[in-house]
């Protein structure tokens, strides 16, 4: 299970009898996290008393490949000129948890030994200041530890910490390059594994063919029983949906040989393949693997970096394109879908499998899955190289029913409104200059993504309720600032 260290911090001038009482609460500390926080287990090292020990603790944080991060509190006192050598060997994410081992003051029987050795109010400042001067990025989560909302915003920083920890680690494949001549989906893959730890690697889709070429009858049998117990058979064309069968199961193989958590194609580069992966990639990205279509490494990226964030928390998360609107004054709605590849996490209906044209790429008709999408209050994330700096666009949306049926639309499809408005959400989009495909997430909030944003050193710019004509004018000006 993950792990998330608990640093204590002190010192050896309040005397040992105050040292024990800091290691007997920072126990009692642990036990309880470990009762209350999900999906992570909190192991408690020993009291920074000293630059020697914090040297430790942090070495040890930062080397634990089961670590996802440290969270530190300071019980006493601790003079945080001993924490500079740590902090400086310190790789993992941050959360500086300020709060105390009592909830309420002991007002009849409080004396000084109480003082000394409860004193966050002056121990945690004292290392803020040192935070900020080193201008290491962290989340202050203030309150007592016991509280509700505390625990709630320690489990969301374990949420993004988790995801920056398999971020670190994760391999992107991409079949072909980038679409030819299409901008914003391209990226600097140099820096994306500096910045994000992306293994960015390309493969010959004639290898992956090879692979297709040797999938048996008896694998797409198990596999045609997977999408049959998941969705319904609308199509009588088993043959196309036996196709994209033998394509997932070749993929499967392929991302599990190479260890990749996501993959790019793009449609101009499918030699040897009779149909574009439309299902194929659909129930793939169902199970956590982050897909970009016509060559977008940075959305497959971020799509399984977003969806490992969510992992256990109610809502969707998956990859979508920006298409059509319904521009009526004052009811303006998005209609967002793909030419095909539009993730089943995102699905409210039962989807239907069909084969139906599709009128680009040349290729055969491909088998697809079709659905109405969630509804309700959510994000739409996206990411862009701005030539010195990465970029992240995050805009608070509300997902809705589709007003009509749309019973010629060949494709999955979601609908959303735009905040503020239509005019300042979307022009704000355009004045950041965010992409045309991008992450919907029912799942994660705002605040999720700017502390992934905090955590990575990513710019980012958020858009919603909030968002004015005044910020729209600000955006649109410093957007041309060199
Ligand atoms: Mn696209």
């Amino acid at each position: 299970m993950d792990k998330l260290y608990f640093v204590v911090g002190s010192q050896d001038l309040y005397g040992e009898e105050c040292l024990k009482n800091v290691a007997k609460d920072a126990q009692e500390m642990t036990e309880f996290f470990n009762q209350h926080l999900k999906n992570v287990k909190v192991e408690l090292l020993p009291t920074v008393v000293d630059s020697k020990t914090c040297i430790e603790d942090l070495r040890k944080v930062s080397c634990d490949d089961e670590c996802i991060g440290v969270m530190t509190w300071m019980h006493t006192f601790s003079p945080a000129k001993m924490w500079i050598k740590g902090l400086q060997e310190l790789r993992k994410p941050l959360l500086h948890l300020h709060t105390q081992a009592n909830e309420k003051l002991p007002y009849d029987t409080i004396d000084m030994d109480f003082m000394n050795l409860n004193q966050a109010a002056h121990g945690d400042r004292e290392y803020g200041f040192i935070l900020a001067r080193m201008r290491i990025a962290h989340q202050v989560v203030a309150g007592y530890y016991k509280h509700a909302k505390v625990l709630e915003k320690i489990g969301k920083f374990i949420d993004v910490a988790r995801a920056i920890n398999f971020s670190k680690h994760l391999k992107v494949g991409s079949f072909g390059n980038n679409m030819r001549e299409v901008a914003v989906t391209d990226g600097d893959r140099v820096e994306s594994q500096i910045q994000y730890g992306w293994e960015c690697n390309y493969f010959a889709v004639g290898d992956l063919v090879k692979v297709i070429n040797e999938v048996t009858e008896a694998e797409i049998d198990e596999k045609m029983a997977e999408y049959t117990s998941k969705y319904t058979m609308k199509t009588t064309r088993i043959d196309s949906v036996r196709e994209q069968a033998k394509y997932e199961v070749a993929l499967e193989k392929f991302l599990k040989k190479n260890d990749l958590g996501a993959f790019a194609d793009t449609f101009q580069d499918l030699y040897g393949l009779k149909q574009l992966p439309g299902l194929a990639a659909q129930n793939l990205m169902g199970k956590g693997i982050g897909f970009g279509p016509e060559g977008d490494y940075k959305i497959s990226a971020l799509s399984a970096v977003l969806m490992k964030m969510s992992e256990g928390r109610p809502g969707a998360t998956g990859f979508i394109e920006d298409y059509t609107y319904d521009l009526t004054e004052g009811e303006e709605l998005e209609l967002a879908a793909h030419m095909l590849e539009v993730p089943v996490t995102l699905a409210k209906t039962k989807p239907e499998i069909d084969v139906l044209p599709l009128g680009i790429g040349g290729k055969e008709d491909p088998a697809r899955l079709i659905f109405d999408g969630i509804e309700g209050d959510g994000i739409q994330v996206t990411m862009v190289d701005m030539g010195d700096h990465y970029r992240l666009i995050c805009a608070d949306i509300e997902f809705v029913k589709q007003p009509k049926p749309m019973p010629n639309l060949p494709v999955a499809r979601v609908m959303y409104r735009h905040k503020p408005n239509f005019n300042i959400g979307t022009a704000a989009w355009c004045y950041a200059g965010g992409a045309h495909h991008s992450v919907l997430s029912t799942a994660l909030t705002r605040e999720d993504l700017v502390l992934f944003a905090r955590l990575t050193g990513t710019e980012i710019i958020c858009i919603g309720d909030d968002t004015t004509e005044a910020d729209l004018q600000k955006l649109a000006w410093d957007k041309y600032q060199k």
